[in-house]
Formats: C-alpha cells, structure tokens, sequence
C-alpha cells in the first residue's frame, strides 16, 4: 500500500538560502522528519556554521554554496550533486531579499535584483529539480511565497511582482509538472521575526501595524511554517497540487 504520511526518511531536501531565518527553520524540520539535507546560501562561512549545528542536532547534512540567480552555478551545483549520486526528491525555493523603496526612486538595476532573486531563481532552480524529477516519475516543489503574493503595500513593488510572480509560477509548475508525479506548491508567510524584519521589529509604528492588523495580534515564529513545509514535502500532500498555503495569522483573511 502507498505510503500517505509526514515521513521523509530517505529523501534528500534541497533548501535555498538554508543558512539562516525561515529556510534554516524549515531545513531543520525537514530533517528531523527523516530527509538528509542540502543547505544553500551565498556567504560560505555561514552555511557551514549552520550546517555544524543541523550536524550537531544529529541531521545529516551536505553544503552546497552558490548564487540562486547565476544559471551556471545552479546547473554546476546539480551536476555536482549528480556526480555524488545525490537526488533531490524535494526542493524548497526559499533563497529571497527584500529592498524598501519608494518606486519612483527605484533603478532598474535594484528592480532586477529583486526579481532575479524573489522570482527568477525559482525557475533556475526549479527547472534544473525538475529536469532530474520528471524521469523519476516524482518529486515535491515549494516555493514560498508571501502575503505579498496576493497583496500590496508601499515601498516594496519588485518584491510584491516577485512574490505575485511565485503564486503564477507554481500553478505554471502544476501545468506542466504535476502530470509527471510533481507536486509543486507555495507557502504565503506572513511578518515573521527574521532578519530579513529587523528594521521592521526594531520600529515601533510598524510593529503596532502588523500586531493591530494580523488578527492574531502577533508576528509570527519561523518554527510555525514548517508544519505546513513538512506537510507539502511529504506524501500526504501527493494530491496537493498548485496551491498556495497562507501561514500568516489570519492576515489575507481580513481588511
Ligand atoms: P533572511 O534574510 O533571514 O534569509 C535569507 C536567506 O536567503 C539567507 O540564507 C541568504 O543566504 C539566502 N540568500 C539570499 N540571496 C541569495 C542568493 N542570491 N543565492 C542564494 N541564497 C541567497 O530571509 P527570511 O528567512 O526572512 O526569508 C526567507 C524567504 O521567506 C524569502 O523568500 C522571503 O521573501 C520569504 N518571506 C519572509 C517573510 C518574513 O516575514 N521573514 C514573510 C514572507 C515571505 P546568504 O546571506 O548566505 O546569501
């Protein structure tokens, strides 16, 4: 019979920009459900001290340093994985940035860096999982997304079209992957303590913003996605295809 729990023993977790905030949060849970790791970022030093203290958790974990944005040096990581005999049976798209600026100010340069690392790198990367998932007949995509993929606010145009983009790219997954055995879904967080919010936890106007209009009256954790992650990646999720799943408190349910 066909096996429809959160186990991931035996399966190998790809998650972008793991070494730290909500895609360590999330790698971490992975693999405590069972699946060996592959923990990705840029800044080579800080992958490996997360990677020693996944290690020290007791999680089996492999390092693999590059760029989201740079075609070469995703395409170099999966051959590099491949020559290891390393299958990625789950990719979490999760490597992101933020930049706050008011639009009229904004260069395209800055618009593009948004987007290539918000957007772009999801099908850089997703295409390259896909390209080894689809002869296997299987594989789980999650791409997280945000609040912002189905709502605006100022100050943040790139990364709300990024993360509008990342809704449309998981249902553009679905059309074409989902007939192969791949479950391509999204997470839509909402404003969780990360470092990616220091400067929005550290304002007390915006702090009282986000608590005034989440309905749970509070920012949320990293640890409270990965319920929602675990689920996605695991063969309880098998019939789940091109959704995004909001874990915001209840903040896209109200005005
Ligand atoms: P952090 O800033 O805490 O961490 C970002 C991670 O991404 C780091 O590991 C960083 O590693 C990595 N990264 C950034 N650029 C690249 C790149 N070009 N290539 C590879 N890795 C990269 O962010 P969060 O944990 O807060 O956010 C993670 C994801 O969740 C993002 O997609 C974000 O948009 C989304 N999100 C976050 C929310 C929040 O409230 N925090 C809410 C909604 C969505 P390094 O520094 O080594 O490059």
């Amino acid at each position: 019979m066909q096996d429809y729990s959160f186990d991931l023993t035996g399966r190998t977790a790809l998650v972008t920009g793991s070494s730290r905030g909500l895609g360590y949060a999330i790698a971490r849970a992975l693999g405590h459900a069972g699946a060996s790791l592959v923990i990705n970022g840029t800044n080579t030093a800080r992958i490996e001290e997360s990677a020693d203290s996944l290690r020290a958790d007791g999680l089996s974990v492999r390092t693999a340093a590059f760029d989201v944005t740079n075609e070469k040096s995703v395409v170099e990581a999966f051959t590099t994985l491949d020559a290891e005999g390393l299958k990625v049976d789950i990719l979490v798209n999760n490597a992101g940035i933020q930049l706050r600026k008011p639009m009229i100010d904004l260069s395209l340069e800055e618009w593009r860096s948004v987007i290539d690392t918000n957007l772009t790198s999801a099908f850089i990367v997703g295409r390259e999982a896909a390209r080894r998932m689809i002869p296997r007949g299987r594989g789980k995509i999650i791409n997280i997304g945000s609040l912002m993929s189905g709502l605006a606010r100022p100050t943040i145009a790139p990364y709300t079209a990024a993360k509008g983009g990342i809704k449309m790219l998981t249902q553009a997954m679905t059309a074409e992957w989902a007939a192969h055995g791949i479950q391509a879904n999204a997470i839509g967080p909402g404003y969780m303590l990360t470092d990616m919010n220091q400067a929005l936890t550290s304002d007390p106007q915006f702090d009282a913003w986000v608590k005034a209009r989440t309905p749970s009256r509070r920012w949320g954790k990293p640890e409270e996605l990965v319920g929602t992650a675990i689920f996605l990646a695991s063969s309880a999720s098998d019939y789940v295809n091109g959704q995004i799943i909001y874990v915001d408190g209840g903040m896209s349910a109200v005005i």
